[in-house]
């Protein structure tokens, strides 16, 4: 049976989203294609929209609000001299979900499943030890590794644990509580909290 071409072409971008697979984008394709035009339409709209967000230029969590920072680095209220380094902006979302962490974030970028820090992830760890070279002190009271506990995870936060600790007075580890091979992104707020609450 053949395949109509814009079908392969939407499955081949949909595929390369997380979480998406080729059969689950297959689905997607067909059912967008016997809808009325205005679905796919307004799902393109959806997309473009995402394309005109800003990325925070100092914690790199993605934003709409006018100014160049993100509205958690533009709060006076949030303590700047302690820093989760997480890696996804969803777990920036699950973190702040718990209302039990007041500090500041370093988004990392995706883990590599190959080890090893990405260029991104080197020239945003560059960019945070600028800005803590800047600070008074040249030194922050804590920094968080919020990772998640899995295998690249693990490496990931040895990796940026050796890139930062001349940086930090305190390197802690969220507490147990998230399974190992977890991700933060599924923990939930109860759960997640107390790991925020018990890191050490
Ligand atoms: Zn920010």
């Amino acid at each position: 049976m053949k395949i109509p071409e814009p079908i392969r072409g939407f499955v081949d971008t949909l595929s390369q989203l997380p979480g998406i697979g080729p059969r689950q984008a297959i689905r997607i394709a067909f059912h967008l294609a016997g809808r009325s035009p205005d679905t796919a339409f307004s799902l393109a709209r959806a997309a473009e929209r995402l394309g005109e967000l800003k990325t925070c230029p100092r914690c790199f969590y993605i934003h709409e609000s006018d100014a160049s920072l993100c509205e958690i680095c533009s709060s006076p209220i949030r303590n700047t001299q302690i820093i989760a380094v997480v890696e996804k902006e969803t777990d920036v979302l699950s973190m702040e979900n718990t209302g039990k962490f007041d500090g500041t974030y370093l988004v990392l970028g995706n883990i590599k499943k190959t080890g090893g820090l990405s260029e991104t992830q080197k020239a945003r760890l560059e960019s945070l030890k600028k800005r803590i070279m800047a600070m008074e002190g040249e030194m922050i009271r804590e920094l968080i590794l919020a990772l998640s506990p899995t295998t690249f995870g693990d490496m990931a936060s040895r990796m940026v644990e050796q890139e930062l600790s001349p940086y930090a007075t305190k390197m802690t580890k969220l507490g147990r509580g998230i399974p190992t091979g977890g991700e933060i992104e599924f923990a939930d707020p109860e759960t997640l909290g107390e790991a925020i609450r018990r890191r050490d």
